[in-house]
């Protein structure tokens, strides 16, 4: 365990409680030998929509893991919205976050992948009720209003009934769209969620996460390689290699004028 985790060094986190919803600090993470994330510090505002770009292996998705709590930080610490996600205040001291409080902070958080990873026994419909009911405690009428609202924004209000094996990969991933919205996160994580489609699918679910980001003040953060779609909906784009952030701006900076090396390296292959 890291000198991080140790009480003295959490005192002045309480002022970054309101300017910030989500807060890496000094955040390292390692799988045996290998350093994926290397001491990484960076913040994202309320209502920002913050873009990770970088090689593949550069420790993006590691990130948006960390945040679903489906990894634990070796260094370091995450704040979400005030709240450390993997540690707890308890009558002034700081113990490791106990099931409870993990859950709760969770709550403010949703995650799209790349594979949908719709439940293929429900159909669209419970598929999105499903958690507000037993996670939130939403009665099923208010679950079933608030999913059919989701489904008609992401174009599927036609098709509650259809289990997700009989919709295209894109209508799926609106779907999961939806599922993570009617949590009502106050951030939405979205790996790649156009990677596994077919070309012709992709600009119909980039189109509604366009919506989302223009209509809506969720925070997001989102890793694509989709770059057209990164400068539409960016405030900011962090340019990850071997862990590290080692450039950041807004998009028409990054994608126009980049300062590092790296990264004109990177868009080069990508753009
Ligand atoms: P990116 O999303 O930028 O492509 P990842 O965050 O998925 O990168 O992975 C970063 C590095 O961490 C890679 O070298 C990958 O092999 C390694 N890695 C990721 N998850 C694990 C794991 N569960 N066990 C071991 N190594 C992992
Ligand atoms: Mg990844």
């Amino acid at each position: 365990m890291s000198a991080d985790n140790t009480p003295g060094n959490f005192s002045t986190d309480s002022e970054a409680v309101d300017s910030e919803l989500i807060r890496f600090e000094n955040v390292s993470k390692r799988f045996g030998s290998n350093t994926v994330l290397d001491s990484l510090n960076f913040s994202v505002e309320p209502g920002k929509h913050v873009t990770l770009i970088g090689p593949s292996g550069s420790g993006k998705t590691t990130i948006l893991r960390l945040l679903m709590t489906l990894l634990k930080p070796d260094e370091g610490t995450i704040t979400v919205a005030g709240q450390y996600l993997t540690h707890e205040e308890k009558n002034g001291k700081i113990t490791p976050a106990s099931d409870r409080h993990v859950r709760e902070v969770r709550k403010n958080i949703g995650m799209v992948f790349q594979q949908f990873n719709l439940f293929p026994n429900m159909k669209v419909l419970r598929n999105i009720t499903e958690a507000p009911i037993h996670v939130l405690g939403l009665s099923k009428d208010e679950a079933e209003e608030r999913a059919r609202e989701l489904l008609d924004m992401v174009g599927l209000g036609d098709r509650c009934n259809a289990y997700p094996t009989h919709l295209s990969g894109g209508q799926q991933q609106r779907v999961a769209i939806a599922r993570a919205l009617a949590m009502r996160p106050k951030v939405l994580l979205l790996d790649e969620v156009t990677s596994a489609l077919d070309p012709e699918l992709v600009a119909g679910v980039l189109d509604v996460l366009r919506d989302i980001a223009h209509s809506t003040d969720i925070t997001m953060l989102c890793v694509t390689h989709e770059m057209n779609f990164a400068r539409d909906i960016s405030d900011d784009v962090l340019m990850f290699d071997a862990g590290k952030v080692i450039e950041s701006g807004p998009p028409e900076r990054i994608f126009s004028e980049p300062q590092q090396e790296r990264t004109r390296e990177f868009l080069s292959a990508v753009l």
